[in-house]
């Protein structure tokens, strides 16, 4: 199409005056011909926005000198070679490398899949005591043997450009010294959860973070789910009324002494592992807010000999502002996955695997819903290198996994004490 088309294309409809002023607009038009064609000539498939221009210069009556012209038709030509370039960004974006850390049953059986689902990040290596099985995940998942390192050797990540994005995701008592190492080495940070074991650690770590001037985030996947996103929308819009009333149970049986039942490594028992999940949930019920106080009491231990150090199990209740009561409990000793929250116009129910990868079971007192579920944590991975790239803030950052921190440990004190404990988050 010439530019004469979109002359006449865009004027022949318009009255007696607006055509004088058509001609008007050819004259000056002539010179700027050739800016036209270049413009063209680079963004033809964007071409429709010079129309537009013509046609509302027509409609304002031809209101135009030369200087406004040419502004606008420059504007026009910055926005499509804009919109061409975001339309490039978004069709190829440039995939952030991420490393692991840790390769235990949570980076190979959902991490590292995930990652081969991920749009905008990519596995690009890891960090393992294991030489052998560094050299099979590069393998797998077609990243270089330099791309490999041991937990003493993660300053070294300092030079790599391949690695944008550090994920730490060994026992909960690691999480701090792993997370400071990325942070001193440059790269974004993502810790899993609990983020570590006690408050200090969760400030060091946000502090180290903050001084190398990189992003962080925590890995609740679950702010991905679109289950867990409906919980969120019903706190936020009282849609079943204030969730006064929430309830739930994690378990699951552990069979063998193993770091989970470690304090050291774990900071606790199943609270630090499972409970966290309903800790987190409840706060989502409560429109994201921290409980006001909490009261605690530790189950009778069955198996003293796995769970010398830690509790085998735990009760709390969790008082949030506005009244909401969550009644919760977690444990080594039984499998389950729930939750409830009610409010006075309805509720929703967690009847399976609530706060599990997939399989989620969810009934409303309007009816069962029935999402499709989505990979969690292709989803979150993607969502950390999205603000990466766009220097976005997390929807998860470390003060959200700091806050948890605070809580459990209240619980804790509570149950010790045998008193109710104000959280001070
Ligand atoms: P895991 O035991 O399967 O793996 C732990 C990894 O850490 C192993 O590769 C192990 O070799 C390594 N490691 C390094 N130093 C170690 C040490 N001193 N002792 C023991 N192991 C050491 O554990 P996992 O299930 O993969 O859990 C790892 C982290 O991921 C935990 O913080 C856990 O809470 C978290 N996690 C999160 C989810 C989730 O859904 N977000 C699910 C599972 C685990």
């Amino acid at each position: 199409m010439t530019l004469e088309f979109f002359l006449v294309e865009s004027f022949s409809h318009e009255d007696a005056k607006a055509q004088r002023n058509t001609s008007k607009l050819k004259k000056l038009c002539v010179p700027l011909c050739l800016h036209v064609f270049v413009a063209k000539f680079l963004l033809s498939q964007n071409i429709i926005y010079l129309k537009t221009i013509f046609n509302r210069l027509s409609m304002e009556k031809l209101s135009i000198n030369r200087r406004s012209f040419i502004s606008q038709l420059s504007m026009s030509a910055g926005g499509l070679i804009l919109s061409q370039k975001l339309h490039l960004l978004k069709e190829q974006p440039r995939k952030l490398g991420i490393a692991l850390v840790g390769l235990g049953g949570y980076s190979a059986n959902q991490l590292g899949p995930a990652l081969k689902q991920t749009q905008y990040c990519k596995l690009a290596g890891v960090v393992t005591g294991s030489k052998a099985k560094g050299e099979q995940w590069a393998k797998d998942y077609g990243f270089p043997e330099k791309n490999i390192y041991t937990y003493d050797t993660m300053s070294q990540l300092a030079g790599n450009s391949d690695i944008d994005i550090v994920y730490v995701v060994t026992p909960n008592g690691l999480h701090a010294e792993h997370a400071i190492a990325a942070a001193k080495a440059g790269k974004h940070v993502i810790c899993e959860k609990p983020m570590a074991t006690t408050v200090a650690e969760c400030d060091a770590i946000i502090d180290a973070c903050h001084a190398a001037n990189v992003k962080l985030s925590i890995g609740y996947r679950l702010h991905f789910d679109p289950y867990h996103q409906e919980l969120m929308r019903l706190a936020k819009e009282k849609d079943f009324g204030l969730l006064k009333k929430m309830n739930g149970d994690r378990g699951f049986v552990m069979g063998s002494k193993a770091w989970r039942a470690d304090k050291k490594l774990a900071g606790g028992g199943p609270l630090m592992d499972l409970g966290i999940y309903l800790v987190h949930g409840a706060c989502m019920g409560a429109n994201g807010v921290a409980p006001l106080a909490v009261t605690a009491k530790y189950h009778t231990k069955t198996r003293p000999d796995i769970f010398s150090d830690v509790e085998e199990g735990i009760s709390w209740t969790m008082e949030f502002p506005g009244g909401s009561i969550a009644d919760l409990q977690t444990s080594y000793e039984h499998t389950k996955d729930y939750f409830k929250a009610e409010g006075a116009k309805g509720w929703i129910e967690f009847k399976e695997h609530a706060f599990t990868y997939r399989g989620l079971v969810v009934e409303t007192s309007r009816g069962p819903l029935n999402f499709t579920p989505p990979n969690q944590q292709a989803l979150q991975m993607d969502d950390f290198a999205q603000c990466v790239q766009l220097n976005k803030q997390s929807r998860v950052p470390g003060e959200l996994g700091k806050r948890d921190v605070i809580i459990i440990r209240a619980i804790y004190n509570a149950a010790e004490a045998g008193n109710k404990v104000l959280v001070k988050v």
